[in-house]
């Protein structure tokens, strides 16, 4: 059913319009182009105001075919990419492999997407498919901290749930959970003097915040918490004792209770550890993207499930360790499980699909919209 070639010539198209973050006009330019001419109804929200990127989330809305009365569904994908992204040249190799020509990222994640949702729009409108209303909602800035999923306008969104496709792994696979994950500053003041005549008068804010950090539970907390100091810094001369100190952290759990437990233990160890020197330190967190997690038997596991099957593969379902999209998806109320793509290496030059993957993928999302309007 699936046109391998079509669709394969369709990525490699999309994959050739340069769309690296914050440049996103053209290939959101093409992308109007395309669903429009599928018949699809676009839509746009004030994302590129709000964020300073170069387009707005884009809605396309493929209509209830006559008589289907059907639960409204969505897919997303983002249309940014990673750096190197731009030049791409993608070639196919004889493996079936798509590649770049090394010296780019090739842009599956996430062309890949784009190219099997407007294959599978075709699938359903070439073999007459009754479908429900389907969304595809493609947004701006995914790779640069979710930037454009975070700016959506959710009022545009209409759908009951929906998957993203967006995941690493063979195109069987359904990430149900991905932690949260929080940003957190943290200020350490001391008190300067000179470290050769007078050191006792100082309050050394490295070293407080070297104390403090020895305190916190850091690294993998658990099976489903994490938590990592990225950055420390401070200090000026040696002859200064150091009277400031900020660092920038992170924490992630799939658990908001243990989220907010491993936040509450770092704010602990370092307000702590400041009164035990006799001054004071800070800890701000704030929240980049709430977390996820879906039981194997909810709704939109199913449907994904469901639909795997019917193209003759078998469902896995596994935890994701990092964010996306659906994180914000699913934040915004809209159950939203993350379909595996097929992509490999990404966010490199190595990075890989195979062209049978990109067919499969369509063929899923066919399967979804088709089945979703059966249920
Ligand atoms: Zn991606």
């Amino acid at each position: 059913m699936v046109h391998k070639d079509r669709v394969v010539q369709e990525f490699m198209e999309l994959v050739q319009i340069d769309s690296e973050s914050r440049n996103e006009g053209a290939i959101s330019q093409e992308l109007k182009n395309r669903f429009s001419a599928l018949g699809l109804e676009i839509e746009e929200d004030d994302a590129a105001a709000a964020t300073g990127y170069g387009a707005n989330n884009l809605f396309a809305t493929l209509k209830a075919s006559p008589g289907v009365e059907a639960p409204v569904i969505f897919f997303t994908s983002h249309m940014d990419t990673v750096k190197p992204g731009i030049g791409i040249k993608p070639r196919l190799d004889d493996d079936g492999y798509l590649r770049s020509d090394g010296t780019t990222i090739l842009g599956s994640d996430d062309k890949a997407g784009l190219a099997a949702m407007l294959e599978a729009i075709r699938l359903l409108q070439e073999n007459g498919i009754p479908h429900g209303e389907v969304q595809f909602v493609i947004t701006i800035g995914e790779e640069t901290g979710l930037a454009g999923a975070r700016a959506l306008d959710r009022s545009k969104l209409r759908a009951e749930y929906g998957c993203a496709l967006d995941s690493n792994g063979p195109v069987w696979g359904i990430a149900v959970a991905a932690p949260a994950q929080t940003k957190i500053f943290i200020h350490v003041n001391g008190r300067s003097a000179h470290a050769g005549v007078n050191p006792e008068d100082g309050i050394s804010a490295i070293q407080v915040a070297s104390k403090a950090i020895s305190r916190m539970p850091l690294g993998r907390i658990d099976h489903e918490t994490t938590a990592n100091i990225g950055r420390f810094e401070g200090g000026s001369a040696t002859n200064v004792v150091c009277d400031y100190v900020s660092l920038e952290a992170e924490a992630r759990s799939i658990d908001g209770a243990k989220l907010q437990a491993q936040i509450a233990a770092m704010r602990q160890a370092v307000e702590a550890t400041a009164a035990d020197y006799g001054t004071t330190a800070s800890l701000e967190d704030s929240l980049i993207y709430p977390s996820y997690l879906h039981a194997d038997d909810s709704a939109v596991v199913q449907a994904a499930a469901a639909a795997i099957r019917s193209i003759g593969l078998s469902p896995s379902t596994f935890r994701s360790g990092g964010g996306s999209d659906a994180n914000i998806f699913n934040g915004l109320g809209v159950p939203t499980a993350n379909l595996a793509v097929g992509y490999e290496h990404i966010h490199t030059t190595k990075e890989q699909i195979k062209a049978d993957d990109i067919a499969k993928l369509a063929e899923l999302v066919t399967a979804i919209i088709r089945l979703s309007a059966q249920a």
